[in-house]
């Protein structure tokens, strides 16, 4: 049985001062609370101070981006290794804020999944449809080209205990939760597009629901089978918010 999962997106927000009291009050309200893998993914330039805050807690954290290099002349980026010096497990790629903004292609994302799989850190691919194409009935079409982008790159192997976050972009950021039961269909497509190309990954891989969830929508969308959990927003950023939804992936 896949364990949940839930991870807190912090974009950029936040300073030294409101991240410790955020952290503190994390770390304080989720002792003890097992079930559940926490996580929180911090602006680059506070690794250091989650490391710092949450090592030897039940809390891991991780970054929201990740060089698909190496090291060298890439001006402004941060490579896997330096992200494992600050103990990061997890780093998202391809969230759509960052592939619309900054024009990520499918094959950049692919290379920082397979490289951050490379130096031990689990990367959270992130896929998703647009309102248009959901409306235009095109929304399995979409989600499996950004599929395959990575089972194509990335092979059987790699895709094994790998996080998929089913993030639709109409409902990052909107208060547009998708109810329940259409989380759960685009997720078991998820899983049968994995498993129709690399059937051991399919059973393996946490596909997880980004998209407005909250302390009142968690535990529905989080009940639904083949939901293993959630990447959460704007209520990670709020203590008690985060804490809530943490305490309803673990009763299920
Ligand atoms: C996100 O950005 O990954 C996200 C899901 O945001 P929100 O929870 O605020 O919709």
């Amino acid at each position: 049985m896949r364990r949940k999962l839930v991870v807190g997106n912090w974009k950029m927000n936040g300073n030294l001062a409101q991240n410790q009291r955020l952290l503190e009050a994390l770390v304080h309200g989720l002792k003890g609370v097992g079930h559940v893998d926490i996580a929180v993914c911090v602006p680059y330039p506070y690794l250091f101070q989650a490391q710092h805050i949450l090592t030897g807690t039940n809390i891991a954290w991780g970054a929201q981006n990740v060089a698909s290099h190496e090291n060298g002349a890439y001006t402004g980026e941060v490579s896997a290794a330096m992200l494992k010096e600050f103990g990061a497990s997890y780093v998202i790629v391809g969230h759509s804020e960052r592939s619309d903004a900054y024009c990520e292609s499918s094959a950049n994302i692919a290379d920082k999944f397979a490289i951050a799989k490379q130096h031990g850190i689990t990367p959270i691919f992130c896929v998703g449809e647009t309102l248009q194409e959901r409306e235009s009935g095109v929304m399995e079409y979409a989600i499996a080209n950004q599929l395959d982008a990575i089972l194509s790159v990335s092979g059987g192997a790699l895709l094994d205990r790998a996080v998929i976050a089913y993030e639709p972009v109409w409902a990052i950021g909107t208060n547009k939760n998708a109810t329940s039961e259409q989380a759960r269909a685009a997720h078991s497509f998820i899983r049968e597009r994995i498993a129709a190309m690399h059937p051991g990954a399919a059973e393996s891989a946490r596909i997880i629901y980004g998209g407005s969830v909250n302390p009142r929508n968690a535990a529905q969308l989080l009940s639904m089978s083949d939901i293993d959990g959630g990447l959460i927003g704007r209520c990670s950023l709020d203590a008690n918010d985060f804490e809530r939804i943490c305490r309803a992936a673990c009763k299920i």
